[in-house]
């Protein structure tokens, strides 16, 4: 037996997708613009409506994280939570109407259509259902909004390293309604060089500090790369490692006294980036300073977890698969899975059309999804 969307629930889903894609909630990186404020608003509206209270936890950058669970009165396990981010990236380049959510030839589309506000428009309209059933098999139902993931994951940080703990998590993100239970880690790196400066005519009185950068790329480029990618994953295959920013020299005439380097470095769950760095700045010896100046941890989920093991099975219906898949981007999981929280990455669209010049989302799949998580979470068989 499995529960059926009726055209109601389908219109009802559609209409939140569309006011959730009117309010622009993009994301600039900078300190002083609030970009979730609206959508924030938006959403505890919605949950106080349906009579859900709310609780809006605001980071240490005065962003909003929205919480609201039902029923409001328990503890007792097993709890799920939905997740999902109210943050998008920039518009610059799109080629459609970011905010005005047209629908044409069964996509609807727009900035965030598919990252990530399809997620939250079905989990906003699971929250408002949810309750009209008798039998549900988790105790609690927890709808968290996080801010700021755009943003190397601001709010799930901010929530997690000030005490938030979840149980089993589904975190929305355009995953075409596969399960996602693994991703990469990435670590920024940075490598600064140091030398002395000297009249460019007489190289030999100063210390060219480009020349050891140099030096030490190729030495990364020999040892340390080859090392980080010699394992392989079976879903996520191999890391990786690049240098992507060089910066060093005062003028034409003068030996350069400071170079630094950044390398954006994609780690398997099993690495440990600690070990990483010792033996990068084995590697690179004396020629340069390492510094690891970001973390995000992989993530890597046992598909064998009773609650994985059940989503599999009801989005088999759709995607004719129950395998479980790696994904290539890093998300909010990262994060709280750190706590201990068991988490897996699911929703409707692809990654392909995330972040895109002409952003969209077949429709089709909104519902699908959102067919797939009711069933799911009223631990129906499909
Ligand atoms: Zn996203």
């Amino acid at each position: 037996m499995s529960e059926k969307l009726t055209q109601q629930d389908r219109n009802e889903i559609l209409s939140i997708l569309t006011e959730l894609i009117k309010i622009p909630s993009v994301n600039t990186g900078k300190d002083a613009d609030i970009p979730e404020a609206r959508i924030a608003d938006f959403i505890t509206e919605y949950l106080q409506n349906i009579g859900i209270k709310c609780q809006t936890i605001v980071t240490d950058t005065g962003r909003p994280n929205i919480i609201g669970r039902w029923p409001d009165d328990t503890n007792e396990k097993p709890t799920l939570t939905l997740n999902a981010h109210i943050d998008t990236v920039n518009i610059d380049g799109m080629v459609i109407e970011p905010f005005s959510a047209d629908v044409k030839d069964g996509r609807i589309y727009g900035r965030g259509a598919c990252d990530t506000k399809a997620s939250l428009a079905i989990f906003l309209w699971l929250m408002k259902h949810i309750p009209d059933y008798k039998d549900i098999i988790y105790k609690r139902i927890e709808f968290l909004a996080t801010c700021d993931e755009e943003n190397f994951c601001g709010g799930s940080r901010y929530l997690v390293e000030n005490g938030y703990k979840a149980d089993e998590m589904i975190i929305g993100e355009p995953t075409n309604c596969r399960v996602g239970v693994a991703h990469r880690g990435l670590m920024n790196i940075n490598l600064i060089a140091k030398g002395t400066c000297a009249h460019a005519s007489v190289p030999n009185q100063g210390e060219n500090a480009i020349y050891k950068i140099t030096e030490a790329i190729t030495l990364i480029s020999k040892k340390w790369i080859p090392q980080l990618e010699a394992d392989k994953h079976n879903l996520l295959g191999r890391a990786t490692s690049a240098v992507t920013i060089i910066k060093g020299g005062h003028r034409i005439n003068i030996i350069p006294d400071r170079c630094e380097a950044t390398m954006d470095t994609r780690i398997l769950p099993n690495q440990s980036p600690d070990e990483l760095i010792d033996y990068l700045q084995k590697v690179v010896g004396d020629l340069c300073e390492v510094q690891c100046v970001a973390q995000y941890p992989a993530l890597e989920t046992d598909a064998n977890l009773p609650f994985v093991r059940r989503l599999l099975q009801a989005s088999k219906q759709f995607t004719g698969s129950d395998k479980p898949v790696g994904l290539p981007y890093l998300t909010d999981a990262s994060q709280f899975a750190r706590t201990g929280a068991k988490c897996v990455v699911f929703g409707p669209g692809g990654i392909e059309q995330a972040h895109s010049a002409n952003e969209y989302l077949e429709i089709d799949q909104l519902y699908q999804s959102a067919e797939i998580l009711l069933n799911f979470i009223l631990g129906l068989r499909q």
